[in-house]
């Protein structure tokens, strides 16, 4: 690495959020670079008086152009430095591993490893590098993570949106190892076939870990709903969970064959469960035509807003859904919805499911407010990785 890093000289007043320990340098506030850094090459962020802020990765490309490896000048930003990071945050999951054999390891920004998400599934990883700086280390995560985990084969699943806008190639395929498309995982004492290779972000929704074990606790005897269900997750907690009937809805037929697959997998009764490839904005009115009701519902739907600019259009159809759903529950019966948008806070996901309530002259209660599991843990100071929220309702 070069002795002399280049320098990133921070504008007057707009130190404030790197001191505060935020790890993304914007555009806007750089007053100039010093020397000609290249992608996701170390630099230093200094202050207008040139006092020291943090190591940081820079990305001419983008509008985050530096992510920040360390606030402490005395770190090198090396090799061992990144082992004492990915080792600290394997260290921090322990408690983990004894619910399942499947969780995220390192969780980007929230572990000090800006751009970098490794998800463990039983002896695979799976690596999604996110940033110009993780990828300019991409050649040590491989031997690292195999190191660290003990896991045999490690795949690259760099197929996401937000590579581009760092000016990155999509990229997916093994690292090390061989590592098959199929790979099977247990989580509280229910197995699922993950497809790593073409699944849905790196295989499989680990942040739902925690609401999945709650949904399995309220099943029992009911009729359940569980919308968005993708690789049936939720269906399978609430058939372990004793649910007398499971209608799952998802548009993608490979989705629903895994799923299918999985309660096979299970020795599950497959006669307790109906998998329909529906829409599920259309299919919430045609139950409602039928008169169905539900015990339970679970109302987990991809990310509607992107980026903040998709957010009135997101707020419309997330009423739309936990409007219709409200209307399907039984008596006393439980909604657990859900958001995955970033750009929706907690307090407006609230505030537009509470729009629905009022449509729909449902009578709820909000029994917990929910989130990502703990492996999915949001540094305090970077606010912006906390995605994944959800409420608990329970009608009247
Ligand atoms: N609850 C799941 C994850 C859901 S991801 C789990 O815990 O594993 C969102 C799912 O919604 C995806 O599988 C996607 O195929 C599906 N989907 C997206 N739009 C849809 C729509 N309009 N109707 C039905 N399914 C949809």
């Amino acid at each position: 690495m070069n002795p002399e890093p280049s320098r990133l000289v921070l504008k007057a007043g707009r130190d404030k959020s790197v001191r505060h320990r935020h790890p993304w340098v914007f555009s806007g506030a750089i007053d100039r670079i010093e020397g000609e850094p290249e992608p996701g090459e170390t630099v230093s962020v200094v202050a207008r008086d040139g006092a020291f802020l943090a190591w940081a990765a820079f990305s001419g490309d983008s509008q985050i152009s530096a992510r920040a490896w360390s606030f402490d000048p005395k770190d090198r930003i090396d090799e061992p430095f990144m082992r004492a990071r990915i080792e600290a945050a394997i260290a921090r999951r322990a408690d983990v591993r004894a619910r399942s054999d499947a969780m995220r390891l390192v969780h980007g920004e929230s572990d000090g490893l800006p751009g970098l998400v490794v998800d463990r599934y039983a002896d695979t990883l799976v690596v999604q590098i996110l940033s110009a700086g993780a990828e300019r280390w991409r050649p040590i995560w491989g031997p690292l993570l195999t190191q660290l985990t003990g896991a045999k084969s490690v795949y690259e699943r760099s197929d996401v949106e937000v590579r581009a806008l760092e000016g990155l190639p999509s990229r997916t395929g093994a690292l090390i190892g061989d590592a098959q498309g199929h790979v099977r995982i247990e989580e509280d004492g229910i197995a699922y076939e993950v497809d790593i290779a073409k699944g849905q972000k790196t295989g499989f929704y680990l942040d739902q870990r925690d609401n999945r074990a709650l949904a399995g606790s309220l099943a029992q005897g009911a009729e359940v709903l569980n919308a968005f269900c993708y690789t049936g997750g939720f269906s399978l907690s609430a058939l372990k969970g004793g649910a007398k009937h499971v209608m799952s809805l998802d548009t993608s037929e490979e989705a629903l064959a895994l799923a299918r697959r999985n309660v096979a997998l299970n020795g599950l009764d497959a006669a307790r469960a109906d998998w329909l490839a529906a829409d599920v904005f259309a299919q919430l009115r045609k139950f409602r035509d039928q008169g169905r009701k539900f015990g339970l519902i679970v109302l987990d739907p991809p990310k509607f807003a992107p980026t903040e600019k998709h957010v009135a259009n997101a707020a419309r159809a997330y009423k739309d859904i936990n409007l219709w759903a409200m209307k399907l529950l039984a008596p006393r019966g439980h909604l657990l919805t859900f958001s995955c948008s970033g750009a929706v806070s907690p307090d407006l996901f609230q505030k537009i499911v509470a729009g629905a309530a009022a449509d729909a002259k449902a009578d709820l209660q909000v029994r917990r407010h929910l989130g990502a599991a703990p492996d999915h843990a949001v540094s305090i100071h970077f606010p912006e990785g906390e995605y994944l929220k959800g409420l608990w309702l329970q009608a009247a």
